[in-house]
């Protein structure tokens, strides 16, 4: 079946990528990246591995990109922001495209562009484009308001994921629907009040039982993997937990850990969430749209 192209009335998410963590193996799913379409605007939020195909398989020009968050500056949130602008670029994209990011951000787009460097110039002296590095421009996340556009107002909030400290949370509003993303971030009550009557909550989420299974699994030389897991992210039943302190029409959960573990179901994420959860639940799977009419 065709996938239509997004129209100008169009108010869904799309979860691209929804595993936790940058590894992939056969059977597994995309590291973090979203689609966020409201009244037709796009907004990519976080740009994980497999984000440029998924984009168009959700029916979007990439030459239509124009907005785009990074939620910080682990690389399964941003591995492919650069191979997304330059394919966007030469499919067509001649407007400007705006980037928020955690500082370093820039950094890697300039890096990204010098490795490019000998392609990008032949591009413009072959093929008659115009210069990429004069279409991105970047702004500095950091927290409060931001506004973009005539309705949609996006407000950041610094949520708690060591060892890094520029790392966020985000939430979109528009007159008619707001939808907040928690980021990676640890188990933190203060984001129940940001998220306080969303239309959706995305959080990101672990399955506590299989966490054993998937460390044996990984192998690495000792148990700090596991300590960042602890540290860092927020157990299903937590997430069950702010979306009800916040009061919010749906929970969708993503940025899984584990992803790909066959031994753990649909089922068990639901059981881990019911306790502490009763309304609209989604277990993210990439591609997966939930609408926001
Ligand atoms: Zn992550
Ligand atoms: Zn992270």
């Amino acid at each position: 079946m065709k996938t239509p192209m997004i129209k100008a009335e169009d108010n869904f998410v799309a979860l691209l990528g929804t595993k936790g963590g940058p590894s992939i193996r056969t059977g597994s799913t995309n590291p973090t990246s979203n689609l966020l379409v409201l009244n037709g605007q796009q907004i990519v939020v976080d740009c994980g591995l497999g984000v440029t195909r998924a984009l168009v398989d959700q029916g979007m020009a990439l030459k239509d990109i124009s907005l785009v968050f990074i939620t910080h500056m682990h690389s399964d949130h941003y591995l492919e922001l650069g191979p997304m602008l330059h394919t966007a670029w030469t499919t067509g994209l001649k407007t400007p495209v705006l980037i928020y990011g955690p500082k370093g951000l820039e950094d890697y787009w300039d890096n990204f562009l010098r490795s490019m460097k000998a392609d990008i110039e032949l591009r413009i002296e072959d093929e008659g484009r115009i210069n990429i590095a004069d279409l991105i421009s970047f702004k500095i996340l950091d927290e409060g308001s931001i506004h973009e556009g005539e309705n949609l107002s996006v407000a950041v909030m610094r949520n708690q994921h060591p060892p890094l400290i520029d790392t966020f949370a985000l939430r979109f509003n528009t007159s008619a629907n707001s939808v907040v993303f928690s980021g990676d971030t640890a188990y933190l009550p203060k984001l129940a009040d940001f998220a306080k009557d969303a239309d959706l909550l995305i959080h990101e989420a672990m399955l506590g039982e299989a966490l054993d299974a998937l460390f044996k699994r990984v192998g690495n030389t000792d148990d700090r993997l596991m300590k960042h897991w602890l540290q860092s992210h927020t157990m299903a039943a937590d997430a069950g937990k702010i979306a009800s302190m916040a009061g919010v029409k749906t929970l969708a959960l993503n940025h899984l850990i584990p992803s790909d573990d066959p031994d753990f179901t649909h089922d068990h994420w639901r059981n881990a969430v019911k306790p502490s959860w009763a309304g609209k639940l989604y277990i993210g799977e990439d591609g997966l749209r939930i609408s926001l009419d």
